[in-house]
């Protein structure tokens, strides 16, 4: 456990790193651990990009704050200064950046805007570990060991990475069942720490992870430079290319979405959807009243995930390219 949470340190350049059971609670612990210190209220608006996946905004509402959701940029699928503007004129105290698909949804302007008005920023960096300028850039990180992410336990775990340590302390005592010392229970806790045992495999993987993000990177320039498709927008990609690692390729299919899906079917390439249905559209949020998403719903309805792990090879990522070169819409 000590060797990850110093390898996550080393690796994240933050001061601490704390074990904890998964990445939803890594998000809500630091949102907790926020409530502890005084530093953020119950009822408190926090902005998240609409597109994220449900888990940023669990934490969210779990806390008892308010999620202010707000549209991505639709050319980097994520949250932008645009929408920390938006979100602030709704009276936002924190914001959560997610680094979706792998790729650092921060920079300069969104960081003087957010210091400019005293906002709390708090990073979704589940889909970004590993990529330059993620788990830096805010006051406090979550990350996933989910067995799908870029660096995945074999079942479940998290982290919460801070150089606050203050944050890092309550955020340690709040995941085991608020005790600071054995025995002494100074808030009413919950049990989110890491499996030891999650933690050693995690270990054991790190050594990789450099050349495993490098790999995902590889696939997803080759993608992006084969794939010609009037139909199929490709994702745009980050002037530095270090500061994105892939956890998902994500293509445009604006009008025949569900042909492109049954077409690369039938040649026997996977595909999927991340994330069909919009959180402020499930069921679970159907009380609540929402602004407004249309980059939000454009996205949900165009989006294409294509294979981009390990399993994937440079000579099938050739191979999709071809396929999806071929894709016809007006032939069906
Ligand atoms: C996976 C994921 C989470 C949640 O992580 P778990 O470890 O599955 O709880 C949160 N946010 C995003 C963006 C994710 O992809």
């Amino acid at each position: 456990m000590e060797a990850l949470e110093r390898w996550l340190e080393i690796t994240t350049g933050a001061h601490y790193g704390v074990g904890v059971s998964n990445g939803l609670d890594a998000l809500r612990l630091i949102l907790e651990g926020y409530k502890v210190l005084g530093r953020l209220r119950e009822g408190d608006g926090v902005i998240v990009p609409g597109n994220t996946y449900i888990a940023s905004v669990l934490a969210i509402s779990q806390a008892g704050m308010h999620p202010i959701l707000v549209d991505p940029a639709p050319l980097t699928m994520n949250l932008s200064a645009a929408g920390i503007t938006a979100g602030i004129k709704r009276g936002a105290k924190a914001v959560m950046t997610v680094h979706l698909y792998g790729r650092v949804a921060w920079d300069e302007e969104m960081n003087s805007l957010a210091r400019s008005q005293g906002l709390i920023v708090v990073e979704d960096a589940a889909q970004a570990i590993g990529a330059k300028g993620g788990c830096i850039a805010g006051d406090a990180a979550a990350i996933s060991f989910y067995p799908t992410k870029n660096l995945g336990a074999l079942g479940d775990g998290g982290a919460v990475v801070t150089s606050d340590p203050e944050l890092a302390k309550a955020v340690r005592a709040l995941a085991n069942y608020g005790s600071d010392s054995r025995y002494h229970n100074i808030y009413t806790g919950m049990n989110c720490r890491l499996d030891p045992i999650q933690a050693a495999m995690i270990m054991a993987k790190t050594p990789d992870l450099p050349a495993a993000n490098e790999r995902r990177r590889e696939r997803a320039e080759l993608y992006t430079r084969l794939i010609e498709n009037d139909a199929v927008i490709t994702p745009n990609h980050p002037d530095d290319r270090l500061c994105h690692v892939w956890h998902q390729y994500v293509v445009r299919v604006p009008r025949h979405r569900n042909d492109f899906r049954l077409y690369l079917a039938d040649n026997s390439v996977g595909s999927d959807i991340h994330y069909a249905v919009p959180p402020h559209r499930q069921p679970c949020y159907s009380h609540m009243v929402w602004p407004d998403l249309p980059v939000t719903g454009q996205l949900a309805d165009e989006i294409v995930s294509l294979p981009i792990s390990d399993c994937t090879t440079l000579d099938d990522v050739r191979d999709i390219a071809a396929i999806i070169n071929q894709f016809d819409p007006k032939a069906l």
